[in-house]
Order: C-alpha cells, then sequence, then structure tokens
C-alpha cells in the first residue's frame, strides 16, 4: 500500500515529543542500569529462590574431570550438546542452577507465558525431534515439555546436574583444564566450558526505598508462587494485586491477572509497543503434508537476502544515506502511529488510552503482540497507574505509594526483567594469567564473534554481546551450536590440546562491532531501556552486532576456513 504523505512538521513534532518523553526518563534515572539489582541477598534474597523444584537432595561433591561443560540448561546447552554428539564427544556436563533443563521456560511459568517469534521456527531441531508446535504461537509450558524431549531424544539428562550453580571458573594453565567450584561444594575439572548462562536468566529488581518493608505477598514474576495464587488464579478473587512493570512479561501476565484478581492496578513507567498477535491452533492437516527438512527450509530463509523487485533495487539504489535514513525514520513513526490507533480503538477510557500510548520509536523497546491486554483495561476492576515515566519510587508495609497516594495490596508482582547479556552470572570467571573476566571487559568488550574471547582458552560463550541481534534468538544460538562444535571437533581432531583466538582476530571483530553499531543517533535518541542501556551512554563495542544475521553467520564460516590465522592451537 502506497505511504500517505505527510507533511515534514507532522514527523518534526512526533520526534519532538518522542526526545521530551525520553529525556523525563532520563532525568528521573540518571543512574542508568545502577537503578536496578540483581544481587538478590539479604531481605531480597527470596525472590531469587526457586519455587519449582522442590528440596534439593542431598548428594556428595563431585570431583571428577568432563571433556566438555555447560554452565546452564536453557536452549544454548540443548542444541550445542546435541551438536557435539552427533560428532562423538561423548563426556559432557550440563550444569544447572534449576532442578530441570529449559532455562527460560523452565523459570518463566508466570500465566501466559508463551514466545512471541512463530513458534515453527522458536523452537529448535524440530527436524530431528519430528515435532511440530501445536499453536503458532506455543505457550510456556509447551515450549517446556519440547526442552524435555530435546533432553530425552539426545539423551542428555544423564549429563544435568542440577539445582546446582557454578559459583567460579578458573583456567589452570599447567593443567590445561578449566577448574569449577559450585555451591554444593564441587570441584569439577573440564577440558572446554560453554558458558550458557543465558541471556535473560538472572532476575532483576527496581531499588524501590521501603520494598522490604511490605507486609502483603510479593515474588518476581519468574518465581511464580502458584500455591499462592493457585494453579489458575482462583484463589486471587478475593486478592487486590499489583503489579510493578509493564514490560514483555507483564503484557502477556496482566490479561489473566485482570480477569481473576478482585482488584489489579498496574503500575506503568512507560508503555510497551503491542500489536496484534496472529496466533492460531496448528493444522493438523498442514502438520501432516510438512516433508523432512521443513524447518531447515525456514531456517534458510531467515538466512538468505530479502528477494526485492527490479524497481524497488532501483529505488533502493537511487536514494542517499539521508534519505535512506528519513524513510525509514517515518515509516516507523508511521507504524508507532498505528499502534496508537489501537490503542483508541480498543481501550474505552481516554485518559487510560492515552497513558498506554508509547512515544518513542518502533524497536526501542521490545515490541509486543497480544490481543488481550489493551481490553483489559476495559474492565473495571482493572487500573493504570501511569507514573508518566517516573516509575514507583516508595513502598510502604501496605504497598506502593505514588503521588501521595497510597496503594494497599495483598499481592505485589515485580515483571521488572532481568540483568541483560551478562557472560558470568552467579559466576567469576578467571582466565590465563589470573585475568577476571570482568576486568578484561572493564575498558570495553572484546571478543571474536561474541563466542571466543582472547585469554580464555577453551571457553566459549553463547548469547552474549557481540554476537548479532536476532529475534528470533533460538537462529543465533544455533549458528553459535554449530560453531561451536565444529571448532571443538577441529581441536580433538587435530591432536591439538587448547584453541585461543589471536588479539588480531578479536581486534578486527570489535573493531567490525564498532563498525556496525551508531550508523545513526538512534540507540541515544530512544526512551531508556534495556536495549540501550537505560540510557546509558555506553561505549560502541558493549553491544551487539548489527551488521545483520546473514553476515554475521558468514562471518563465522570465514572465521573457520582460516583456522589457523584466527586462532593459537596449543
Ligand atoms: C519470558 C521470556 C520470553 C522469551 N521469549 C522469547 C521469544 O519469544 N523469542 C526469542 O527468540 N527469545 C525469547 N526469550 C529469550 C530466551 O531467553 C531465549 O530464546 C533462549 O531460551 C535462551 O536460551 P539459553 O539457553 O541461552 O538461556 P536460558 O534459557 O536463560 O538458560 C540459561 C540457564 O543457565 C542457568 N545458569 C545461569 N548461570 C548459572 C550458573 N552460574 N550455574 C548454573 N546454572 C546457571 C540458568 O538457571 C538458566 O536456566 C525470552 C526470554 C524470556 C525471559
Amino acid at each position: 500500500m502506497p505511504r500517505v504523505q505527510r507533511p515534514d512538521s507532522y514527523y518534526e513534532e512526533i520526534k519532538r515529543k518522542f526526545a521530551a518523553e525520553r529525556d523525563l526518563r532520563l532525568a528521573y534515572r540518571p543512574e542508568g542500569t545502577a537503578q536496578f539489582t540483581s544481587d538478590l541477598d539479604g531481605s531480597l534474597a527470596r525472590y531469587a529462590v526457586d519455587p519449582y523444584g522442590g528440596p534439593v537432595p542431598p548428594r556428595a561433591p563431585i570431583d571428577d574431570t568432563v571433556e566438555v561443560l555447560f554452565i546452564g540448561g536453557g536452549f544454548s546447552a540443548l542444541l550445542t550438546s546435541a551438536r557435539l554428539r552427533e560428532r562423538g564427544v561423548e563426556s559432557i556436563r550440563i550444569v544447572e542452577r534449576g532442578a530441570d533443563v529449559g532455562g527460560t521456560w523452565y523459570w518463566n511459568r508466570y500465566p501466559g507465558a508463551a514466545c512471541d517469534v512463530v513458534a515453527y521456527d522458536y523452537l529448535p531441531l524440530l527436524d530431528e525431534t519430528g515435532y511440530v508446535p501445536t499453536r503458532h504461537y506455543a505457550q510456556a509450558p509447551e515450549i517446556f515439555a519440547y526442552c524435555q524431549l530435546i533432553a530425552q531424544r539426545y539423551d542428555l539428562y544423564g549429563l544435568g546436574v542440577f539445582q546446582t550453580t557454578v559459583t567460579s571458573t578458573v583456567w589452570n594453565e599447567e593443567e590445561q583444564l578449566w577448574h569449577l567450584e559450585t555451591d554444593r561444594g564441587d570441584h569439577m575439572r573440564a577440558r572446554f566450558v560453554i558458558c550458557a548462562n543465558g541471556t535473560l536468566s538472572k532476575p532483576k529488581l527496581s531499588r524501590i526505598a521501603g520494598m522490604e518493608k511490605f507486609q502483603g505477598h510479593s515474588f518476581h514474576t519468574s518465581r511464580w508462587d502458584y500455591d499462592y495464587t493457585g494453579a489458575n488464579l482462583e484463589k486471587l478473587k478475593d486478592k487486590v494485586v499489583g503489579i510493578i512493570g509493564t514490560g514483555a512479561t507483564a503484557v502477556q501476565a496482566v490479561p489473566g491477572l485482570g480477569e481473576n484478581a478482585k482488584e489489579l492496578y498496574v503500575f506503568q513507567r512507560t508503555p510497551s509497543s503491542i500489536d496484534v498477535r496472529d496466533d492460531w491452533a496448528t493444522d493438523p492437516e498442514w502438520a501432516a503434508k510438512l516433508q523432512p527438512g521443513w524447518q531447515a527450509k525456514r531456517r534458510a530463509k531467515a538466512l538468505a537476502d530479502p528477494v526485492l523487485s527490479d524497481e524497488r533495487k532501483a529505488r533502493l539504489t537511487a536514494e542517499s544515506r539521508d534519505e535512506k535514513i528519513q524513510r525509514q525514520e517515518r515509516e516507523n513513526i508511521d507504524y508507532m502511529m498505528r499502534i496508537h490507533k489501537r490503542i483508541e480503538e480498543t481501550v474505552h477510557d481516554r485518559v487510560t488510552a492515552e497513558s498506554l500510548k508509547p512515544w518513542y520509536m518502533f524497536m526501542c523497546k521490545r515490541p509486543c503482540f497480544h490481543n488481550d491486554y489493551l481490553p483489559t483495561f476495559n474492565r473495571p476492576s482493572v487500573h493504570l497507574v501511569d507514573t508518566h515515566g517516573q516509575g514507583i519510587t516508595q513502598i510502604t508495609e501496605k504497598g506502593p505509594v505514588f503521588d501521595g497516594k497510597q496503594y494497599e495490596l495483598d499481592l505485589l508482582i515485580y515483571a521488572t526483567g532481568f540483568e541483560v547479556q551478562k557472560t558470568g552470572i552467579y559466576n567469576r570467571i578467571i582466565g590465563r594469567n589470573g585475568v577476571d573476566l570482568e576486568d578484561k571487559y572493564r575498558d570495553g568488550i572484546r571478543t571474536l564473534l561474541g563466542i571466543h574471547t582472547q585469554g580464555f582458552p577453551n571457553m566459549f560463550i553463547m548469547g552474549g554481546y557481540q554476537a548479532s541481534f536476532q529475534f528470533n534468538l533460538t537462529d543465533m544460538l544455533q549458528t553459535q551450536g554449530d560453531h561451536i562444535a565444529e571448532c571443538i571437533d577441529y581441536v580433538r581432531s587435530n591432536g591439538f590440546a587448547t584453541i585461543d583466538p589471536t588479539v588480531d582476530a578479536e581486534e578486527w571483530w570489535v573493531q567490525e562491532v564498532i563498525r556496525h553499531r551508531g550508523k545513526t543517533s538512534r540507540n541515544q535518541e530512544c526512551t531508556p531501556g534495556y536495549y540501550n542501556f537505560e540510557g546509558e551512554s555506553n561505549r560502541r563495542q558493549d553491544g551487539n552486532y548489527n551488521g545483520g544475521f546473514k553476515q554475521y553467520f558468514d562471518h563465522q564460516g570465514a572465521v573457520r576456513a582460516r583456522m589457523a590465522e584466527n586462532f593459537e592451537f596449543g
């Protein structure tokens, strides 16, 4: 459909509003990411406790050596160990803080949890397992069960050491082994370590004055207390519930809460953008017709260059860089205004509808897709508390306070998200010459492909910074898993003991990351959120590689094609 032509002043005015809304939020929270804490100890320790795993069965400390050890048991570990198994690596261990495999899908059991990427693409290894997701967007219990199915199919359960957290990972140069300590008194050694600790797995809380004083019940969304809420939230019928946060998790949880709670207060700082969720049950006839290799074909499409008509190609080639930026910016604004229109058409109360409008460019925050979130605000028992950029700053024994008003709650739910893409959560990583990974990264993250980091031989990182940004994360994790499996296979089959990227190869990648970041000033112009480190002016290398997923995949292949140049082998 041809775009409606609007005057420059229309777009300029919206951009001014975007900037004003961003500045408001930056002024409220100049401390950036420090406004959150993920060190959940002391009075906050209960927010990190696993409510699903049950009592931790006693066991003797482990003191042994394996070939490959995964820290974390989510999709990254499942995918990569499956690939390693295919290459004949048998001595594998998966150490996981939770009581089962699944990672994200073990921890996130809040009502309404589901993937936001089409399940036929998001769930990996569908060709291999023969499984077809039951819905276009699978719900969390199905995804968790699928993780268990992968573990069973590849016989991975025997490799798992659960309810165990790796606390330190230290390289021993003499033995050419990693030594790992855990919170269960284990002393494990491994030739290769794969940091599969997740991009969003350590819960974080906003630092809100008085939060420890709250006398009602409270928990983080990734530690849902079904004993309190009831399996179908039926125990909330006589409860006044509050939820802090309106990001991707809250958008999925609020409809169920709104339907079941006596009263629901949604405390909002910045609204999410919410588009239609095109969900449906998988058509069994379609599923029956799928030919072997169907998912690989879909994945190949994600990696292929887009097919453009000759006319469009000619138009794009004729466009200058500035024209391209302006066109993309205007398309983006048009999209956000459609999101606004959807809110106006759905939410009856004008004030609430205005408050729910996101004033920032698409993709400044994680986009959401839901059909029931906005209508939930039409329920008389559901109240949006719009803090207009400020957020809740005080909690008393009765509940949050905003604008001098006390909100008395029985239950307060924190939908405040997770620490993002950090390598070595719960865990200290020490490489060659006693260098702490955090110290190495202090002056800027340095990796090759976001997977290898010089001075940390035989260590591989999954889902960390400097890897490609990909909306379907499992696509990206799968390429990393394949790359890692090939690297390990190369080391083993060539009789080497170690693999470590060269200083030059690492420097090349850092420069590639920098070259592709900040092509426009969009990141700084965004409203604060985890995509832009809450508005902190970060170094350009401290983020994802923005050169494109296909390019990232091609770079992986190119690096492997020149192993001798890119790595030092010991
Ligand atoms: C609610 C939610 C919804 C999401 N939806 C989507 C989606 O629709 N599409 C998409 O592409 N991505 C989505 N994601 C991102 C999701 O995290 C990835 O898709 C993927 O599941 C990551 O897999 P992983 O194995 O890398 O990490 P995780 O699944 O996070 O697993 C990492 C595991 O490591 C464990 N661990 C961490 N540190 C230690 C340690 N020191 N010792 C022992 N164990 C440790 C953790 O307990 C965790 O179980 C979502 C994330 C969340 C939180």
